[in-house]
């Protein structure tokens, strides 16, 4: 019987020491932000706590290090979708490893346990509820152990949106293996789970690993709901045959829209938890497997989905947090090209949260509610919606145009007289006397007629109306500019304006502003189709359909999705240097040797027959 590794066997290996197994397996030349010193802790057998963003490349972070130490990596995954996928993956690229789940038959169970105990895998997935069973972990006790992976380790902590019980069984890891490295990863962690996560899995020495939380290859836009359908329309036209999540509040919006869409031409599915378990399997993998482009699912549809190549993400109504829209919206451009996030709203979204949510009664509940109006805020604001998300997840940004939203990319014009409304706005906040909310100040400026106005006089105020050529929603839109720049601030119990030091000098003339003009959709359009999204080097589109025509073919043959066979990183490359021997391969980014022997014959036949 073998004996888990200890300290004894610790061999310190640099990152770069792992250079030639980067290229040969994976054909990469180099180390994305951070994947090298997540190795290395891996290597020198410290425990770490890596939180990096989708598409930042994790799996490879606790992939590689194994092929540098004896012994097996066993990963703990929440799905068996992903560690199919994974496990489909490492085989691939000539990484032997193997998974042991519940839905397996007995003859490949029996069969996984056997050359487990051989030790003929390098890594070996298994779920949570698995890895907690009597039996498995005497088997662990059999084999020679490199290290614990726990990926997606925010489901052990309650504050995480995903808690799952049987993550917490992990806990009981460290004392029954002591010695082996334990290694949790994730993609969102405040400080809270974070700090659950380390004690959950009991991690020592463990300095956490934090990479930026921007995605700049994301697009993201914000439009009011104006024409639903039209709005979808002018998206996916964008991207005829490629794949597109459209997440709707209800499962009936869900179903109305698909049959909105059918009715257009598009072929889009439905997905959400009132379907037959049966249809949601037909649905996910018709989307997986690039036989159907478009998904139209309620937030039911999410984790597990691995498809790297979805170009848009589009929300027809507002998620009820940052946490979830950045969830949501992040299943788009996995595979770090770009693509596109889309958010639709309108006013009555926090009305139909509100009434869900009811009556605050917890702190939980109220942070529920702050949490909401932060979203509302995020598609009120004309600012920079990378710097948004970026500050809201506590991280500076230091780009002054993202060159990757609406704000940035122009879609917003500037206000010709900003200082002329900025000051009427201003002073009509001294005017009632910094007392009263964004709702009513909007109003009086508009020159409404409501009881509160009549109730107080303020229609009897010098800038009564001295803004009603414009819309009571573009006012407020402007104040709540004021308040993101920071000229004035909400009063934290009632809500009511108040002005900060900067905003006093305004109000004297002194300082400078620009506010931005609301979208019109009209313009939206235009700019948005001239803004086509392109990768930065041209490749030719119609050898990338070819190439992916044979990757369908390949991906169907194997029973995988076409993902795993190449990402469309690597077939745009090939579509953009056009190799013409396999030699010329090798110096594709993303084509290991297991794929350039296996595979590229194939992939070069078509480069050859090509025009
Ligand atoms: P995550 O698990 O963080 O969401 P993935 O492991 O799915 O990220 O990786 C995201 C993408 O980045 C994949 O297409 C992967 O092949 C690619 N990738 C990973 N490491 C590298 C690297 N060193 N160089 C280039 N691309 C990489």
């Amino acid at each position: 019987m073998l004996n888990p590794v200890t300290e004894n066997h610790a061999i310190q290996y640099s990152a770069s020491s792992t250079m030639p197994q980067l290229k040969q397996y994976w054909g990469y030349e180099s180390f994305l932000p951070l994947q090298d010193q997540a190795v290395e802790a891996i290597l020198h057998r410290r425990d770490s706590l890596v939180i990096l963003p989708t598409g930042s490349g994790k799996s490879l972070c606790y992939q590689l290090p194994v092929l540098m130490m004896p012994g097996t990596a066993i990963v703990v995954s929440p799905l068996v979708s992903l560690m199919k996928d994974q496990v489909d993956t490492l085989n691939g690229m000539g990484i032997p490893a193997g998974i042991l789940n519940s839905a397996m038959a007995e003859r490949e169970r029996q069969e996984a346990i056997r050359k487990m105990r051989a030790g003929e895998y390098k890594l070996f997935y298994v779920a949570p509820e698995g890895l907690a069973k009597e039996s498995f972990i005497e088997l662990l006790h059999q084999c020679e152990l490199a290290y614990f992976v726990i990926d997606e380790a925010h489901c052990i902590s309650q504050w995480g949106h995903d808690f799952r019980s049987a993550y917490r069984e992990l806990g009981k890891l460290r004392e029954l293996f002591p010695g082996v490295g334990i290694h949790a990863f994730t993609a969102t962690a405040t400080p809270p789970v974070r700090d659950d996560i380390i004690q959950a899995l009991h991690l020592q020495d463990c300095a956490p690993l934090v990479g930026h939380f921007d995605r700049p290859n994301l697009l993201y836009r914000v439009q009011y709901r104006t024409n639903l359908m039209k709005q979808l329309g002018e998206v996916l036209d964008r991207y005829p045959d490629e794949g597109g999540i459209i997440y709707c509040i209800s499962r009936k919006d869900v179903d109305e829209l698909t049959t909105s869409l059918k009715a257009k031409g598009y072929q889009a599915l439905p997905y959400h938890a009132g379907l037959t378990a049966d249809a949601r399997q037909r649905h996910q993998d018709a989307f997986m497997n690039e036989q159907a482009d478009i998904i139209v699912a309620t937030i039911a549809f999410g984790m597990g989905i691995d498809r790297s190549n979805i170009r848009y993400v589009i929300h027809t109504g507002m998620p009820k947090a940052i946490e979830n829209y950045q969830q949501e919206a992040g299943r788009a451009g996995r595979d770090r090209l770009d693509a596109e996030c889309v958010l639709l709203y309108s006013g009555v979204d926090v009305v139909k949260w509100r009434s869900i949510m009811g009556e605050p009664k917890t702190d939980y509940d109220r942070l529920a509610l702050s949490k909401l109006f932060e979203m509302s805020d995020y598609c009120q604001q004309s600012i920079c919606r990378h710097r948004f998300l970026v500050e809201y997840f506590g991280q500076g940004f230091e780009k002054t145009n993202c060159q990757h939203c609406d704000y940035c990319l122009g879609e917003y014009e500037t206000l010709e007289d900003s200082m002329t409304v900025a000051r009427k706005i201003l002073s009509c906040v001294a005017r009632v006397n910094e007392r009263f909310g964004g709702h009513h100040v909007s109003q009086v400026l508009h020159g409404a007629s409501t009881e509160k106005i009549r109730q107080f006089q303020h229609d009897q105020l010098s800038t009564y109306g001295l803004l009603k050529e414009y819309s009571q929603r573009d006012i407020q839109l402007w104040i709540d500019q004021l308040v993101y720049l920071n000229f004035l601030v909400r009063e934290p119990q009632y809500g009511s304006l108040q002005f900060t030091s900067l905003g006093k000098q305004l109000l004297k003339g002194e300082g400078e502003i620009s506010l931005a003009k609301p979208v019109k959709p009209q313009k939206e359009k235009k700019k948005a189709r001239q803004l086509g999204i392109a990768d930065e080097t041209p490749f030719d589109p119609n050898l990338f359909e070819a190439l992916r025509k044979l990757r369908r073919s390949i991906a169907q043959e194997k029973r995988v999705p076409p993902y795993i066979i190449f990402s469309d990183v690597t077939l745009k490359e090939i579509a953009r240097h056009k190799p013409t021997s396999l030699a010329d391969f090798e110096g594709i980014k993303g084509i290991g040797q297991a794929k350039l022997k296996e595979l590229c014959p194939q992939f070069l036949a078509v480069v050859l027959e090509f025009p």
